[in-house]
């Protein structure tokens, strides 16, 4: 039996799972890794990747991530399809459960399953899902050529799905809670220079509306104050660009999880609060969220896992 259990389990197949899987193989602890739902994160639904260093022309978020997953093939890591569906962390061996089947023992779990997309809570985003409702304009972009859209969000998701779409689309309306744009400067500097996007600061959804297809946002201006009005805007599309939910759903009550359901790591580890148990990448970071800080935490988990083989002799 004991020849049965991995040393080292790679939960997420995004930039901090796959260079998680580089080091861990590159050490010889033969990693498995499950690629989750979406193989090869979020960067696959992102065009143009300019900030990864080592890319001076940038790179396609697909071909970055096509680049890590043959990397961490190259020194023979173990990459298979499925979704963790259960964990139990209670026991020094841990049990990962993949497609709600098949249970495999672990020494070792690096979980690096990422975040998703949030939504702003509205009944009508249910209702014209995949209607005109989308999060990702990189994946639902080209049905809207030369229509108009809106995309809800002001940090720099939204800028860059903005830009994204001003290519595709006749116009975009970027409509912005607050009276500023969150995101970097350059982006805002290109969202709000580009003449076919329209910036509505202040400005809060409300509904959706469209006989099959959305055909249309309500919207509220200066929401709760004397200057509140109401109008509508005419769209074929409504991307929502508002920032992520971690996926831990499935680790709640097995490690410790902040408010946000953000893993809780300890100190400057990649340790979560059970031993064995390691996170990394935006799982683990509600704050940086960047592709490359991702691949580090990765790369961080990957090496703490190697030591607690080490020092137990496993
Ligand atoms: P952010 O958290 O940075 O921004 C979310 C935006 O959505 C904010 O403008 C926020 O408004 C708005 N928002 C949140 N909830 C609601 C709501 N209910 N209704 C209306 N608006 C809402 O998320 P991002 O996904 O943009 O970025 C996450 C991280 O990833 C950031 O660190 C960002 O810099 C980084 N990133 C970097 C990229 C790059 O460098 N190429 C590309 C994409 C992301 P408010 O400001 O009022 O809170």
């Amino acid at each position: 039996m004991e020849n049965n259990i991995i040393k080292c389990l790679i939960i997420g197949a995004g930039p901090a799972g796959y260079t998680a899987a580089i080091y861990a193989s590159r050490a010889n602890l033969q990693p498995v890794l499950f690629e989750g739902m979406q193989p090869g994160g979020q960067l696959t639904t992102t065009s143009e990747v300019e900030n990864f260093p080592g890319y001076p022309e940038g790179v396609t978020g697909p071909q970055l991530m096509a680049d890590l997953r043959k990397q961490a093939l190259r020194f023979g890591a173990d990459i298979r399809p499925g979704v963790v569906t259960a964990v139990d962390f209670s026991k020094a061996v841990k049990e990962v459960t993949i497609n709600g089947k098949d249970t495999y023992q672990a020494y070792t779990v690096i979980i690096a399953t990422g975040a998703s997309a949030r939504y702003l809570g509205l009944p009508d985003e249910q209702k014209y899902m995949g209607l005109g409702v989308s999060a990702c304009a990189t994946c639902d972009g080209f049905f809207y050529r030369k229509r108009v859209v809106a995309v809800v969000g002001g940090g720099d998701t939204a800028c860059e799905e903005a830009m994204y779409l001003s290519n595709i689309a006749k116009k975009v309306y970027l409509i912005v809670r607050k009276p500023y744009l969150r995101a970097s400067q350059v982006m805002q500097d290109r969202v709000l220079a580009k003449e076919n996007i329209e910036v509505l600061f202040n400005c809060n959804t409300v509904g959706l509306f469209g006989e099959e297809f959305v055909e249309g946002a309500k919207v509220v201006e200066h929401k709760g104050t004397e200057q509140e009005r109401e109008f509508d805007i005419a769209i074929d599309g409504f991307f929502l660009a508002i920032g992520h939910n971690p996926n831990t759903a499935v680790f709640a009550g097995q490690i410790t999880l902040d408010q946000q359901g953000y893993i809780l790591l300890e100190g400057k580890t990649s340790e979560t609060n059970v031993k064995g148990v390691f996170a990394a990448g935006d799982v683990a970071d509600s704050r940086y969220q960047q592709a490359i800080n991702a691949a580090g935490m990765g790369c961080r988990a990957a090496l703490d896992a190697e030591s607690y083989l080490v020092e137990n002799d496993l």
